[in-house]
């Protein structure tokens, strides 16, 4: 990663830690070289930048999934809403302008698709095996294992998954994005690579 597309991440809404951002960029430098990776919840393309940075040196391509109308947090009223990305003569969020402005000033535009629909229907038409999933979205109970249960299966072998926001402790954050975390490795289908801070990576056998 280097300094310029650090500062882009740095000045890009979104909730992601540096450590797990860099930890994004080596995933997807490492696991892009065995397939395309997905990344489900860009909002305004913070971790896409990591990841992206990542897919361009594998060689790879990102694929940014998200219906850019925000989720349940970021609705009016919610705790994480941003009435800057508020469209208010559609009254819903719009985030989609935001995550193309961040690619464009990262240069990153050769190496990421924007995809523009909800998780499960992209899931329903997505077939090809990826290196890397990054599941962000919403962190509802239902969101996340429908989130879970779209892409997991569409890890290549030798490829990971990644979870964001993993709180062992119920006090500190909410508990979908561990859960499914959790379903993964009970599956048997996946073994636990080290965690980075709330950022879980299972890795597909
Ligand atoms: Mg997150």
């Amino acid at each position: 990663m280097d300094a310029e597309l650090l500062r882009i991440a740095r000045e890009c809404k979104g909730y992601l830690d540096e450590a797990e951002g860099m930890r994004l960029y080596e995933l997807a430098r490492e696991y892009g070289r065995v397939g395309p990776i997905v990344e489900i919840g860009s909002y305004c393309g913070k971790s896409s930048v990591y990841l992206g940075a990542g897919a361009r040196d594998a060689g790879s391509t990102l694929i940014c999934i998200d219906h850019h109308r925000g989720s349940e947090e970021h609705q009016p009223g919610e705790e994480y809403h941003d009435p800057e990305l508020f469209d208010a003569q559609a009254g819903r969020m719009d985030t989609l302008h935001a995550l193309r402005r961040t690619l464009r000033l990262a240069n990153l535009e050769a190496h990421a698709v924007i995809w523009v629909s909800s998780s499960t229907t992209a899931s329903r038409i997505w077939s090809t095996p990826l290196g890397m999933v990054f599941i962000d979205g919403g962190h509802s109970f239902e969101t996340a294992r429908s989130d879970y249960a779209g892409w997991h299966d569409k890890v290549a072998s030798g490829g990971v998954l990644a979870i964001h926001d993993l709180f062992p402790n119920p006090a500190e954050g909410g508990q979908a994005p561990i859960e499914i975390y959790r379903q993964g490795l009970g599956s048997g289908s996946f073994d636990a690579l080290e965690t980075t801070k709330t950022l879980g990576v299972l890795r597909r056998r």
